[in-house]
């Protein structure tokens, strides 16, 4: 699988780890946009959000439920933070395999654009 992600999960290319369970991957963003900026993404290849359905729901929800309380730990949930899944090119999704951005320690701006 030619996957930045998938090689990251096999430990093929370094990153640096915030969280890891048998489902779920978390790691920080190797070009951090915000002061705390990581990464949550199922260890199985989904491309994208819009590869979600009724069947891959439960792993979905697990990523966001560890991205909850990734974001407790790190100590964002006073100040605020934006969870944000970039879906094709129009959002600028550049790597193909799904993943929420956490984004916090600074205010964000408004646009969603
Ligand atoms: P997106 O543009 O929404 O697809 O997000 C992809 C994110 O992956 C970007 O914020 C990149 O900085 C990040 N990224 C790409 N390669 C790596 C890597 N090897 N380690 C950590 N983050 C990466």
């Amino acid at each position: 699988m030619d996957c930045i992600f998938c090689k990251i999960v096999a430990g093929e290319i370094p990153s640096t780890k915030v969280y890891e369970d048998d489902r779920v991957l978390a790691f920080r963003d190797i070009a951090p946009q915000a002061p705390t900026h990581i990464l949550v993404i199922p260890k199985e290849h989904i491309p994208s959000f819009a590869c979600i359905t009724e069947e891959n729901a439960p792993l979905a929800a697990h990523v966001l439920a560890v991205a909850a309380k990734i974001a407790h730990d790190e100590g964002l949930e006073e100040g605020g933070y934006r969870i944000v899944s970039n879906c094709g090119e129009n959002a600028g999704q550049t790597v193909p395999h799904l993943h929420f951005h956490i984004l916090g320690g600074r205010k964000m701006t408004i646009e969603m654009a």
